[in-house]
């Protein structure tokens, strides 16, 4: 994702608008690569503020990630706020601090990619599931009960219901 910064790095107070999309190679999610569904849609303002150039604005993106409860795969939208400031390197009063959290750029291309992933990937939650509602695999034979019940009893799944299982058993009438 990379802006021509040619114009505005040489404009001070000037502030443009942006609506960029392009493809991103796939995430790296706990050891696990996901792929972008389709390109990554970016809606930023740069504004160069006399010192440093800030970028602001909102990253959506769509994920192919398996359900972690049924294992479906299924489209999983992100929308991510962005904000960064890039200074040009080797430009001058630019203090310690600004240093540690800016980042620097080097000629007339900002190159966003780096930035936009780490956005994203903060984003995400710690397990993908497709929806609320989701069932999951039964654990004994694998079915995936969204689809519909599967001829296991559903006996030894929840300790708790195991308990109430054995209870309905001895109440049953020999
Ligand atoms: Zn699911
Ligand atoms: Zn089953």
């Amino acid at each position: 994702m990379r802006v021509d910064v040619s114009e505005i790095r040489k404009s001070p107070g000037m502030k443009v608008h942006l609506e960029l999309s392009s493809r991103l190679p796939p995430l790296e999610v706990e050891g696990q690569a996901v792929k972008f569904t389709g390109p990554a849609r970016a809606s930023l303002d740069v504004t160069n503020n006399g010192k440093a150039l800030v970028v602001e604005g909102e990253v959506e993106a769509g994920l192919e990630v398996s359900c972690a409860r049924c294992l479906e795969t299924f489209n999983f939208p992100v929308k991510v706020d962005f904000s960064e400031i890039y200074y040009p390197a080797g430009a001058e009063g630019i203090s310690p601090e600004e240093r540690e959290e800016w980042i620097p750029f080097v000629g007339e291309v900002l190159d966003l990619t780096p930035e936009v992933v780490k956005s994203i990937v903060l984003a995400l939650p710690m397990r993908f599931i497709c929806r609320e509602e989701c069932r999951g695999l039964c654990p004994r034979c694998g079915k995936n009960l969204n689809l519909g019940e599967c001829h296991c009893s559903r006996e030894g799944v929840d300790p708790r219901l195991a308990v109430l299982g054995d209870l309905l058993k001895e109440m049953k009438p020999r």
